[in-house]
């Protein structure tokens, strides 16, 4: 089984409130943990920013293998202490998979070591090509997924260039995106995705629901237990063979 928790920023102006109800009625994450759900080996639990320690307390943390992170502005209502926190976890191993305009949230920024900024423009036409179809998170897709309404986000894309660059996107306004980039950090992976604004019907593609799910399977933790034991202790190798541990070869 697979624990995801999908972590929301929870706070719109009431208006666009509204029309991003109007959208996803069951809520922009409960939408997302209902098509990822469809997998029965995959659980997933719907936590907020509003939530006590940001609705990621060690107890929730303890039990996530992927964490997906939606945020759209409070970026620096996140205390740096549970952004640190987040970006260790996924060094332990725990996948991470920032959403659409979470390309600047702080555990990613902390992750990537660069600004993340980006052109923007709200309302485009979006072709989301696939550039790497040999990759995990493309399995069972097309060549190109089309999206008649999706928000803008134009290079410069100011990243460290991905491990692996799975989707590239393509608007009508004539803008190239780093739409979806895999980077390896520690003992976990990190899967950020562009699509998903939230008065756009983009979660509601089977396409970009198949990503989602594929990139759940690929971020969760694959690392063996006994190399994420020799990257955090502190122990010499004298200590390790004393524990009976295994001691690395050089
Ligand atoms: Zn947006």
């Amino acid at each position: 089984m697979i624990r995801v928790t999908v972590w929301y920023e929870n706070m719109f102006h009431p208006q666009t409130q509204a029309a991003v109800k109007a959208m996803y009625p069951l809520g922009l994450p409960q939408t997302i943990a209902a098509f990822l759900e469809r997998d029965p080996q995959v659980a997933v639990r719907v936590v907020t920013m509003d939530q006590p320690a940001c609705g990621l307390p060690d107890e929730v943390l303890d039990e996530t293998d992927v964490l997906l992170w939606w945020s759209h502005s409070g970026y620096d209502l996140v205390p740096d202490e549970v952004a640190r926190k987040v970006a260790d976890r996924v060094l332990k191993g725990m996948g991470f998979i920032p959403l659409h305009s979470a390309h600047y949230a702080k555990p990613l920024r902390l992750l990537l070591g660069t600004s993340c900024t980006l052109r923007w423009r709200e309302a485009d036409y979006e072709r989301l090509w696939c550039v790497m179809p040999s990759h995990p998170i493309a399995a069972g897709l097309p060549v190109c997924i089309e999206l008649p309404e999706e928000e803008m986000y134009g290079e410069f894309f100011d990243i460290p260039q991905p491990d692996e660059l799975v989707f590239t996107g393509w608007f009508r306004g004539g803008e190239l995106f780093r739409s979806g980039c895999c980077w390896y950090r520690g003992m976990g992976k990190v899967f950020y995705f562009q699509p998903g604004h939230e008065t756009h019907a983009a979660y509601h593609n089977p396409y970009v629901q198949q990503i989602l799910l594929n990139a759940v399977h690929w971020a969760a933790p694959t690392a063996r237990r006994e190399q994420l034991f020799f990257l955090h202790d502190d122990l010499g190798t004298d200590e390790l063979a004393r524990q009976g541990r295994p001691v690395p070869q050089y």
